[in-house]
């Protein structure tokens, strides 16, 4: 019909000149949540926060090796940002500690996490060892009887990013352990501490000076989080 015709001539008129946003409603939405992948459903990884702690930093050089020369403090960071890009691509919101070489203490780290209302610590180290032979990877939680809920949830944690990055890297396990160190007994949330292989290694030094395999560490890392995050219940929505 004539009329019809012309009707929809003119709803073809105005949703053209309209912007997409406005005619689909997308304006109301924030960037962050409209740039979310659209495979991520309700109330998974935009609604949490991750704490990366990068090891060390400024005066406080963690270990070092020589020959070729390797610095602990190098690594973490250039490990976190890789981990921190693989965490946003999946769509987590990621919080750091640090994102130059400069000293942050103990306790800044901690209530850094707390301040950004993390869900998850998780702090990146390297090893180093007077035996040269030593190698692989640990992670380490804080296991106090008095914060059992924190205490069960950092050991999975623990466990599945241990099983990320032996997948990813192929490197040695040397297991999920308990420790008592300072963030990861402090901070409030499920907390572990990844020592990421041994700079004393010669093997494993060379590794960890290529930007390939601290890639693969890093998705490791990355991948563990996201398989425990996911084994959530959704917490809140959107
Ligand atoms: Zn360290």
């Amino acid at each position: 019909m004539k009329i019809r015709g012309h009707v929809l001539i003119y709803i073809a008129l105005v949703f053209s000149l309209l912007p997409l946003q406005t005619v689909f409603g997308l304006k109301e939405r924030s960037p962050r949540s409209s740039s979310m992948a659209s495979t991520l459903l309700p109330g998974q990884a935009a609604s949490y926060t991750i704490l990366l702690d990068a090891g060390h930093g400024g005066r406080d050089r963690g270990a070092r090796a020589h020959r070729p020369f390797c610095e602990e403090k190098r690594l973490c960071l250039e490990t976190a940002k890789l981990t921190k890009r693989y965490l946003e691509q999946l769509g987590y919101r990621v919080v750091m500690s640090r994102t130059t070489d400069t000293f942050v203490p103990l306790s800044k780290r901690v209530e850094l996490a707390t301040q950004a209302h993390s869900d998850l610590f998780v702090s990146i180290h390297f090893n180093a060892s007077q035996n040269t032979a030593a190698s692989g990877v640990e992670v380490f939680y804080h296991g106090a009887p008095a914060a059992r809920v924190k205490m069960k949830a950092s050991l999975a944690l623990a466990n599945l990013v241990l099983q990320g990055v032996i997948r990813r890297t192929q490197a040695i396990s040397r297991g999920v352990k308990k420790n008592n160190f300072y963030v990861i007994r402090e901070s409030a949330m499920p907390s572990i501490l990844i020592e990421g292989g041994f700079v004393t290694h010669p093997g494993e030094r060379r590794n960890l000076k290529e930007k390939l395999y601290l890639e693969k560490l890093a998705r490791g890392i990355a991948d563990g989080i996201d398989t425990y995050l996911k084994k959530k219940k959704p917490r809140r929505a959107l």
